[in-house]
């Protein structure tokens, strides 16, 4: 039995790779640009054509021919660049004024997994359509509705940005919750919201069972009770996720959590306010990424003017530090009359309080994005070979950030999702895994 189950994925793998050599999925597309950024160099070229050919860039520069046959866009009077990134989003929780008056913790009694991922998969296609093409989905996410939702992006059921995921968040008993006897011991309300890991033996199958149930990235709640967890403690985690390829995100929120954390060598952390000149300096040094989740003022009632001007300062302090900088919003709740893209494209408003120049946020939005994502080799840069995502704007965002707010064009994998500011998705649909089924 175990033998011939071994094999029923090869022989189908086979059928997979014939489908994907036939006609239909080897149509080139030849992209007319008026304008491409290169986020990396701060620079645009002009006049340049793009070719792309199986959902992969095959070509870049000016005197690129147009293969016969070929399908031509033309995007001559756009600047186009590579897709944004958003380093911590919540796409699978949604929390409101009603009937939750915002309190999370009722969201998570009041809506079920299921709902919650197909509220994700509305949440990715918002995030696509305002130039998000890669998101780190990082946690509350009910019984891993993130996995869910970067599974049928990947097999090709819909659109969506390409998912990072951390499926459940591992912290002390509790997580970030003071739970009832009730929620905690029984785990039937709430749980599994959360994964408890008190001891090290637990924080090895914590992390082990996030990696089987198909987390991407592995993130913890570093300082969410008094106690926490050790140094030690948080180098355990990242070993552990090591051995699955996975890195480790820290949610903290106390400047001694954040000294811990980068003791440890942590990949990221999320949220800003442990974040002093002291752990930025620490942070520059070793290269741990800065998500530091910065609300803007413009999103009432998500942040105060005090904890604004904290956010600010600090931002500009990580900026002036030379900490490697995500564009990072911590998006989970509703605005009525905004996207959940347009929620996250509004936090540019601090990155520009802070005083960070345009090609800076931009290189935050995409570079460091990619960065933190490990997709540097293989998604983001417009290059031959890499995947062939990107996105098309009005004016040129190395001069005004702004552009970034009427997003024209995007293409993800080689496919339109978006074209004249309106989304054009019918290509992404599909009856089956047209990707291949045997992706976990
Ligand atoms: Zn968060």
């Amino acid at each position: 039995m175990r033998n011939l189950a071994k094999q029923i994925p090869v022989a189908f793998s086979v059928v997979a790779l014939a489908l994907a050599a036939s006609p239909a999925a080897a149509q080139v597309t030849a992209l007319r640009v008026g304008r491409l950024i290169d986020p990396e160099a701060g620079t645009a070229a002009t006049n340049q054509i793009i070719i792309v050919e199986d959902g992969r860039f095959t070509a870049v520069g000016s005197n690129v021919p147009i293969p016969a046959g070929a399908q031509v866009i033309d995007l001559s009077e756009l600047t186009v660049l590579p897709g944004l990134v958003d380093a911590h989003n919540h796409l699978a929780l949604t929390y409101k004024e009603e009937p939750e008056s915002n309190i999370y913790y009722l969201t998570y009694v009041l809506e079920s997994t299921p709902l919650r991922a197909i509220q994700a998969a509305s949440n990715g296609m918002q995030m696509l359509s305002a130039g998000f093409t890669i998101v780190r989905d990082m946690g509350n996410a009910g019984d891993y509705a993130d996995t869910a939702l970067r599974i049928a992006i990947e097999q090709g059921w819909i659109p969506g940005p390409t998912i990072i995921n951390s499926g459940i968040i591992i912290g002390g008993m509790g997580g970030q919750f003071w739970p009832t006897p009730e929620m905690a011991m029984q785990k039937n309300i709430v749980y599994p919201e959360y994964l408890d890991a008190d001891t090290e033996d637990e924080i090895i199958k914590a992390v082990r069972q996030n990696a089987l149930f198909g987390a991407t990235v592995i993130k913890i709640c570093v300082d969410c009770k008094p106690w926490g967890y050790t140094t030690d403690e948080i180098r355990l985690f990242i070993s552990e996720a090591a051995k699955a390829g996975l890195k480790v995100e820290g949610h903290v929120q106390t400047v001694d959590g954040a000294r811990r954390a980068i003791e440890a060598g942590i990949w990221s952390i999320a949220h800003d306010r442990g974040l002093t000149d002291e752990n930025h300096k620490l942070m520059a040094e070793k290269g741990i990424f800065r998500a530091g989740t910065e609300t803007p003022l413009t999103l009432v009632g998500h942040t105060t003017a005090a904890r604004y001007e904290r956010t600010v300062a600090g931002l500009r302090n990580a900026y002036e530090n030379n900490v490697p900088l995500t564009f990072s919003t911590d998006a989970d709740y509703y605005i009525p009359g905004m996207t959940r893209g347009e929620v996250a494209i509004e936090f540019i408003e601090t990155w520009k309080a802070a005083g960070i120049p345009a090609a800076h946020i931009l290189r935050a939005m995409t570079t460091n994005g990619y960065r933190v994502s490990e997709t540097q080799d293989t998604r983001g840069p417009i290059r031959p070979g890499f995947a062939a995502d990107l996105i098309a704007v009005r004016g040129n965002p190395l001069e005004d950030i702004d552009t970034l707010r009427d997003v024209q064009f995007v293409m993800k994998d080689g496919m339109v999702f978006k074209r004249n500011g309106v989304m054009t998705p019918g290509e992404f649909f599909h009856g089956g895994p047209v990707n291949g089924w045997n992706i976990r």
